[in-house]
């Protein structure tokens, strides 16, 4: 024998509000709090209060609410359609539970539930859309964590997207069979490039995009999301990001993504690692760019996850021109860089003022020629240098800046997996900065970042960079830190 499901002592159900009244009495935080929730609703808000709490005052004023500025009264109530005991005080919120109840009127008393007939729930607005949450009292922590997440799903544009669906609802009943196609057409207007319009604010463009869709043979269209997943900790993610992954139906990712941000997407999302990482198979970039056309002919909706930024020394220029040629629509997702990542960590002020105003992002592998880079000179005018994929010319990127004229006593901070738990920062000079690409015992990516300003970090938590170079290089030249 199966066990009964728990039953819901409360249930939920959406009132009609819109033209009727809605009556709260009470003058202080509690009754504002109730006003600031049905507020958001069409109702007519009458509150009762003698002596209005200012920011209740400045609410009503704003809203337009009618004030019935004495002691409560049962006529108070009279002819609404909820009422609302948020005086504070146990005798009175029971004498107005007991007129409401004695006139036919549901009614919520603020933290007295043997006095509610009803709840309020934890709102989610994304109005003609909303989500309620109710936990019967167990906890309003509880009930508002929840929102926080739902909220996080829901994009913004969810309510004018449903507002536009319900203009198309008819024309879609007329023109689509019932069954698969009228399926096919809601999934893609909530989902395919009628959202992507409207996400961007674009109502015309969402219209006409649902328009076309409305045609039964219409093809289904594949979207690239070009996403940055940021420097490898998932709460690192941008709202935005995590919402794609979400409706995600592939996910295309580099070795660099940690597995806790590619599990962020949906569940039967198909994974398509393409490598780059020493030691895996990868894929060469032109097959990554046919694999993301491919996927965009086959209609899929497809989230190309990239780490950090995708336009920072992420091949995103090949992977978009490749999209754009092919004619496959997509769109790019910023994402939180390793150097503001290693800046944060290190609470290394990347411009400082009357110190440094300029930030240079380089790989450092353009120091071989014979001519400087333009970065260099940058560099020594007093830019913060951020070197992504510098480990193995630590040694040139130093000599080549010191040679230019920068001082070997520059701060120099160093941040391996930054944002990840198991992080390891470092700090010296450029002077130290040589030793890095010996160093075997650093594993995960690794960001320095070259300037005056490194100065202004905290190097309570990290290591010398010349202790290392003592114990296995040249004897140390005394630089700041050490
Ligand atoms: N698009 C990425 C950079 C890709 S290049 C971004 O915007 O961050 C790869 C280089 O980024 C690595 O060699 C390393 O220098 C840097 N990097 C990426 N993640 C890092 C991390 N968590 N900590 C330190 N450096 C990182």
């Amino acid at each position: 024998m199966s066990h009964a499901a728990p039953k819901l002592n409360a249930f939920p159900v959406f009132l009609k509000v819109e033209g009727q009244v809605v009556a709260i009495v009470g003058e202080g935080e509690e009754a504002l709090a109730k006003a600031r929730l049905i507020g958001q609703s069409a109702a007519a808000l009458r509150i009762v209060a003698a002596e209005p709490e200012a920011a209740l005052a400045a609410f009503i004023a704003g809203h337009g609410a009618v004030h019935i500025r004495s002691a409560y009264a049962p006529e108070h109530i009279e002819g609404a359609a909820m009422v609302f005991a948020a005086s504070g005080d146990a005798g009175l919120d029971a004498r107005i539970s007991a007129d409401a109840r004695r006139l036919g009127i549901p009614v919520n008393a603020v933290d007295r539930p043997d006095l509610c007939d009803f709840f309020t729930p934890a709102l989610v607005n994304r109005a003609p859309v909303a989500v309620a949450i109710g936990t019967e009292g167990a906890g309003p922590v509880l009930a508002q964590m929840i929102r926080a997440r739902v909220d996080r799903m829901l994009s913004p544009s969810l309510g004018p997207l449903a507002a536009l669906a319900a203009t198309f609802r008819d024309a879609a009943e007329k023109l689509l069979p019932k069954g698969a196609a009228r399926r096919r057409f809601w999934n893609e207007f909530f989902a395919g490039a009628p959202a992507r319009a409207m996400e961007t604010g674009e109502v015309s463009l969402a219209h006409d995009a649902a328009a076309k869709l409305l045609a039964v043979d219409a093809p289904v269209r594949g979207h690239i999301a070009l996403v940055g997943a940021g420097p490898g900790a998932e709460d690192l993610l941008t709202l935005r990001a995590q919402r794609l992954l979400m409706e995600a139906d592939a996910i295309v990712h580099d070795a660099l993504v940690p597995e806790a941000v590619v599990a962020m997407g949906r569940r039967d999302a198909e994974r398509l690692p393409v490598g780059k990482r020493k030691g895996c198979h990868s894929k060469s970039q032109d097959e990554i760019n046919a694999l993301l056309v491919r996927l965009g002919r086959e209609g899929r909706r497809v989230v190309r996850l990239k780490g950090g930024d995708p336009l920072v020394f992420g091949r995103a220029g090949e992977e978009m021109a490749a999209l754009r040629q092919a004619g496959i629509s997509y769109e790019v997702v910023p994402g939180v860089t390793a150097a503001f990542a290693a800046a944060a960590d290190f609470e290394l002020p990347l411009t400082l003022r009357g110190v440094t105003s300029s930030l240079v992002f380089t790989t450092g592998h353009d120091l071989k020629g014979g001519t400087l880079p333009d970065w260099a000179r940058l560099a020594i005018s007093g830019a913060t240098v951020a070197v992504y994929m510098g480990r193995s010319v630590a040694a040139d990127v130093a000599g080549r800046l010191i040679e230019a004229g920068l001082s070997p006593d520059t701060a120099v901070a160093i941040v391996e997996n930054a944002s990840l738990a198991g992080r390891r920062r470092f700090h010296g000079t450029l002077a130290d900065l040589p030793s890095l690409s010996g160093r075997g015992d650093l594993s995960g990516p690794v960001m320095t970042i070259i300037g005056d300003a490194v100065a202004g970090a905290n190097f309570d938590r990290s290591e010398p960079l010349a202790a290392h170079r003592h114990r296995h290089a040249a004897p140390a030249a005394q630089g700041v830190f050490s």
